[in-house]
């Protein structure tokens, strides 16, 4: 009988021990820091668990090549097959993003998670702080199984509040892996001098990252004005291409409120109507009546991305260098790596549970 130990009992690492547990020669042990299973993927999705998405383009990733090599093995049809094999009900809306069919993202976790099965042993609120090989086996703090393998699926500090994150996936510097810092995204963004008077606005707007006069990338969508900043899925897609960007100086978002309508002549509507309070939310016109600006061209400068507590992934991780195509670590034997702990990160629209789902297919192989 061959022992795995997955480190996470999170999205990737409920998928691999659903998979393996079919392997009748296979003794997998799931560790989570947490009591509860699946954290992040019953918040995900706002509850409803966006799985993956029926067109996914490696360009959604941060690094596009790895992301067609793993596209390349494992399809979002092959997923879908998969957890079709598990009995999930999927449905898809008109922009291929997949969620279980009862739109409640505990299916999910149900479908994958029996912690009676035979072959599982769950081992909860068990913080793995260091990894040691010893005698061709692996050991985990003072567990005392040893383990012909070891899976890294510990996830990141994303949408954790500063508390619980303190020393998160601090095992991995007992293992000396090339890896990059953790930095918020798929997050909101602060504004140098933002005109509070519009928090709680939500506009659909074209939203364009700017570095200076370059054009990084470019959306549509609902933006909402919070207190000291904006956020909305157009937004925290920005946010994405923002953190690959090496000198992140000089950037800016430009909204365009006008849209829907190019050839409106502002100047004659004003003469016409004497404001824009008819083609503009009451609150974008306050300040517009305050202090006029260009409403096809908004610009807001970036002060900084909200802190980690409210990201939903993390760009940095594992480098990518460190596994190899089945994504076991080159410098260590049977030590393998899956899901957002590798420095992957995507947009949103099920590009991130893909990915974790995907991976956990790729170390199945693997192992
Ligand atoms: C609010 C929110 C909404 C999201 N919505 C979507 C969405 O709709 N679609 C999408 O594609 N993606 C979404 N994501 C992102 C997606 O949830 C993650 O990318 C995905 O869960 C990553 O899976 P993972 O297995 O790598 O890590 P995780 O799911 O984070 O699992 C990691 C697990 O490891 C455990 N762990 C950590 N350190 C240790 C340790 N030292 N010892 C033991 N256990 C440890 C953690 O407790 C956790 O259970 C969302 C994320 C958030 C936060």
């Amino acid at each position: 009988m061959r022992r795995i130990a997955i480190i996470g009992a999170g999205a990737s690492g409920l998928f691999l021990s659903r998979l393996l547990r079919e392997q009748p020669d296979m003794e997998i042990y799931l560790f989570d820091r947490c009591k509860q299973v699946g954290t992040k993927l019953r918040a995900s999705g706002g509850g409803k668990a966006n799985i993956f998405n029926t067109n996914i383009f490696p360009e959604g990733y941060n690094h596009p090549d790895f992301a067609a090599k793993v596209l390349e093995k494992v399809t979002p049809d092959r997923l879908r097959q998969a957890f079709d094999s598990f009995g999930l009900a999927m449905c898809a809306d008109e922009e291929g993003r997949v969620y279980p069919l009862t739109q409640f993202s505990q299916t999910v976790v149900d479908i994958l998670w029996n912690p009676e099965h035979p072959r599982i042993n769950p081992v909860l609120e068990y913080e793995v702080s260091h990894l040691t090989y010893q005698d061709n086996r692996w050991h985990i703090n003072d567990y005392p199984t040893a383990f012909d393998s070891v899976v890294l699926a510990s996830g990141t500090p994303a949408n954790i509040i500063p508390k619980n994150r303190k020393n998160y996936n601090n095992y991995l510097s007992t293992l000396q892996l090339y890896t990059h810092p953790w930095v918020p995204s798929l997050v909101g963004f602060k504004i140098k001098d933002y005109p509070a008077l519009l928090s709680g606005c939500r506009v659909k707007a074209i939203a364009s990252l700017y570095q200076g006069r370059d054009l990084i990338h470019k959306e549509f969508g609902e933006i909402t004005f919070k207190d000291d900043g904006i956020s909305g899925i157009v937004i925290l897609n920005l946010s994405a291409y923002y953190n690959r960007l090496d000198d992140k100086r000089d950037c800016h978002i430009s909204l365009n409120f006008m849209y829907h309508d190019t050839a409106l002549d502002i100047e004659k509507h004003l003469l016409r109507h004497g404001s824009l309070q008819g083609i503009l939310h009451p609150k974008l016109n306050a300040l517009y009546e305050r202090k006029p600006f260009d409403v096809r061209d908004f610009k807001m400068d970036i002060s900084e991305p909200y802190d980690l507590t409210f990201a939903q992934v993390c760009h940095g991780g594992i480098d990518l260098s460190e596994v190899d195509d089945n994504l076991m670590i080159k410098r260590h034997p049977n030590l393998f790596a899956m899901g957002e702990i590798l420095d992957m990160d995507g947009i949103c629209g099920g590009y991130n549970l893909f990915f974790a789902f995907a991976t956990a297919i790729m170390v199945a192989e693997g192992l």
